[in-house]
């Protein structure tokens, strides 16, 4: 601790204060669209442990309705973070955004009802889920 990340250009980093709440891989049709792969692997933070160091003029927000706001960075497209809309509480970062081990690894698969028909899930063991996470 604490954790570290950034985007593939260097222009956002941040830093994570405590270990990382819970992980998942997301199948919805939104993350292979953003990511342009088959899933999003993802982790939830406790609150207030997410500081951004540096690059918030180059966050890039798209921000669908009824979803949480997805954050990229502008200059060389990485998927960064998630947060909620309207009071910015970063919820959920990406986990190839951290730098290193993140301590954590994916423990469901969500969203698998609209898994991408080119890559089959892997045998993992996980529980899969063809909605979001319950709970
Ligand atoms: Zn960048
Ligand atoms: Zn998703």
């Amino acid at each position: 601790m604490p954790l570290t990340g950034g985007c593939g250009c260097g222009a956002v980093r941040f830093e994570i204060s405590a270990p990382l709440a819970g992980s998942a891989y997301c199948h919805c049709t939104r993350c292979q669209r953003r990511t342009g792969t088959a899933k999003q692997a993802s982790a939830r933070i406790e609150p207030g442990s997410f500081t951004l160091l540096q690059g918030e003029e180059h966050l890039g927000v798209w921000a669908p309705a009824g979803g949480l706001e997805k954050v990229f960075c502008r200059e060389c497209g990485s998927a960064v973070l998630a947060r909620a809309p309207g009071d910015h509480e970063v919820v959920v970062v990406r986990l190839g955004a951290i730098d290193g081990d993140p301590g954590i690894r994916p423990q469901a698969h969500q969203f698998v009802a609209y898994a991408a028909p080119w890559e089959p899930i892997p045998d993992d063991g996980l529980p899969r889920f063809d909605e979001r996470i319950p709970g």
